[in-house]
């Protein structure tokens, strides 16, 4: 079969069930090259059917594991997992939802929190074994965090934010203005917990009083009133004017790094009409020592290039729109899953990948790496920096056709 008639196949076996039986004989010499052939292309209509039980207000959410593409193969570790499945951990002043690796096996880098704070809801002051990057989705949030040199840095972040906290730098958060905030953390440790970390209150009140006065310089009576059990999250009062609370910290210097960045004010990385990626890592965002980010949108039908990463396994927070990412490694394995917002995906390093919006507005993901420097290869990058006859001799396609590949790195192709 000569290559349009393949692609016919294709686009009819995607766009009706109607069309199968005529194509099976066809399709089974496409996609899947594996004996058995897989797919619903190559089924029958009661091979197909799936009578239950099911609960289909989840099962329809995944139409790519309900009806694989053919050419997905093999097994893959579940690279799809989602903070709308986390239960919260509701208090006063706000709640948490975490992914970590306890919950999502492949997610051995970094974990992930998604936290909400009302405004005025502080986030306790605290400090823990991995390095905090943050994101903001909603709202506006202060934050305050010291170094070992004893600058501090208070500042407000709003939607489209970032912050970092090295390991074991303190810190805190509280949601601002009339409606606080959302945003989404990563650690860069699969195995941190929002739930296990250094708090504050914690240490007070497990230190003798004699201790904290000579400590502090006071009388003990000072503290008197301090909470027996930790605060974690809870409601306090909307903070005054920035000026006036960095003011009240200056004295120990300015960090020679900003904490913050605003990832939405950078020059693209890749800008098209199909879509955008922004970059946030150490060479620009330079305390982000362990975490390089990248903020991708991507229009309808359009495509997230063939990629892999390098240096670091990618974690994936969906903010809008829809999608479908397809992933390959060795074995052959391919594996394809649906995304829509609030949802997790993860690619390990060097696997290949790509995206698509499979709806009808703009998709938008946030891809956070554990890596001091964004790396990315593409695959039509290489094909085109590879010597020509080299290329068509493996994949038996004509020089000509080879010399009209895209060569440009564009990051997201046209539908
Ligand atoms: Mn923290
Ligand atoms: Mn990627």
């Amino acid at each position: 079969m000569e290559p349009l008639s393949r692609r016919h196949v294709l686009a009819l076996s995607a766009a009706s069930s109607a069309a199968v039986a005529a194509t099976t004989a066809h399709a089974a010499t496409f996609g899947n090259p594996d004996r058995p052939a897989e797919g619903a292309v190559n089924t029958n209509a009661a091979a197909r059917s799936d009578p239950g039980p099911k609960n289909s207000i989840l099962s329809d959410q995944f139409p790519s594991a309900q009806s694989p593409p053919p050419t997905d193969v093999g097994d893959m570790p579940l690279f799809w997992s989602s903070f709308n499945i986390a239960p919260k951990r509701m208090q006063g002043g706000g709640w948490a939802r975490q992914v970590t690796q306890a919950d999502f096996a492949i997610s051995e880098a970094v974990s992930g929190v998604n936290m909400r704070l009302a405004p005025g809801g502080i986030r306790e002051l605290h400090w823990h074994l991995a390095a905090e990057w943050g994101l903001m989705t909603n709202g506006a949030c202060r934050v305050t965090v010291l170094d070992p040199q004893g600058h501090a840095s208070v500042q407000d972040v709003g939607v489209g934010d970032l912050w970092y906290f090295p390991a074991g730098f303190p810190h805190s958060l509280q949601g601002l203005g009339s409606d606080g905030c959302e945003f989404v953390l990563v650690f860069d440790e699969g195995k941190q917990s929002e739930y296990n970390t250094l708090l504050l209150t914690d240490w007070i009140a497990h230190t003798p009083p004699e201790i904290l006065a000579l400590n502090f310089g006071v009388p003990q009576e000072v503290f008197k009133s301090i909470p027996l059990n930790d605060l974690w999250i809870f409601q306090g009062k909307a903070p005054g004017a920035l000026a006036k609370d960095q003011a009240a910290v200056a004295s120990g210097g300015t960090p020679p790094n900003p904490f913050t960045f605003k990832l939405g004010e950078t020059q693209p990385f890749k800008h098209n009409r199909s879509g955008t990626v922004r970059l946030a890592d150490s060479s620009t965002f330079k305390v982000s020592k362990t975490i390089a980010a990248a903020i991708e949108t991507i229009q309808p039908g359009a495509v997230r290039e063939m990629h892999w990463h390098p240096n670091a396994d990618e974690w994936q927070y969906w903010i809008k729109g829809e999608g479908r990412m397809t992933v390959f490694d060795a074995g052959p394995r391919s594996k394809t899953a649906d995304f829509k917002p609030g949802d997790i995906g993860y690619v390990k390093k060097n696997q290949g990948h790509f995206v698509q919006n499979t709806g009808t507005t703009e998709l938008q993901f946030v891809a956070v790496f554990k890596a001091p420097e964004y790396q990315e290869i593409s695959l039509s990058d290489w094909l085109t920096h590879t010597p020509p006859a080299l290329v068509a001799q493996h994949l038996n396609i004509d020089p000509a056709e080879l010399a009209k590949f895209i060569n440009s790195r564009p990051g997201i192709v046209p539908a």
